[in-house]
């Protein structure tokens, strides 16, 4: 067991970086210590932001967004189109959609996706909730964003399976070659859903 280099406190707080992802045990020494020689300029407001952010944190009651208001930011948005829901699996893929400027849209945060190997099921998802919003609003199109694994084209199949005598399109996300992919080095389902999935020109 290696010796600790400094008292409890400096330790706790290395631990507790080591478990923010992307983080391992030695970026997280490396945090610590830039947090502790940055004193003033960084570690101070970022005790602040953290406890601000903690006192203020909300899910949207909605969508299942996170904000500091609820209903969130973007649920209450009057610029974006309503009739039009995004369903994502994660906040994390509503961020990024929301970075790519992709749509112009209303979200659904699912919470995660069906996964019968790690025991998730329906109910510990915001399907229901989901389900409801397309009936009560004036919904046109929802939008299946989910990840291109098993468990995220299973419940993308669920989902419309519950929305199948609902008056609304049903889509999901193209699966194919990525901006600027090159063919060679693609696998093969990935080239098989591409053709599949060919648009005209
Ligand atoms: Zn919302």
């Amino acid at each position: 067991m290696p010796t600790a280099v400094a008292g409890p406190e400096i330790e706790r707080l290395i631990q507790l970086l080591a478990r923010l992802p992307g983080l391992g045990p030695r970026s997280a020494r490396r945090a610590a210590l830039h947090l502790i020689k940055k004193r003033e300029l960084l570690m101070a407001p970022l005790t602040g932001a953290l406890q601000t952010a903690m006192d203020k944190i909300v899910i949207c009651k909605a969508c299942g967004n996170i904000d500091t208001q609820n209903p969130c930011t973007v649920c209450t948005d009057p610029r974006r189109d309503p009739s039009i829901i995004v369903v994502v699996a994660d906040v994390a893929d509503l961020w990024a959609l929301e970075r790519a400027h992709a749509i112009n849209s209303r979200y659904h945060v699912l919470g995660g996706t069906l996964s019968p190997l790690d025991g998730v099921g329906p109910q510990d998802l915001t399907i229901d909730a989901l389900i409801s919003r397309v009936h009560a609003e004036p919904i046109t199109e929802v939008i299946l964003a989910l990840n291109a694994t098993v468990d995220g084209q299973t419940t993308a199949h669920y989902i419309t399976e519950l929305l199948q005598d609902a008056n609304v399109k049903l889509t999901r996300l193209a699966h194919g070659v990525p901006v600027g992919g090159e063919l060679d080095y693609l696998d093969e389902g990935t080239l098989s859903a591409a053709m599949k999935q060919r648009t005209l020109f």
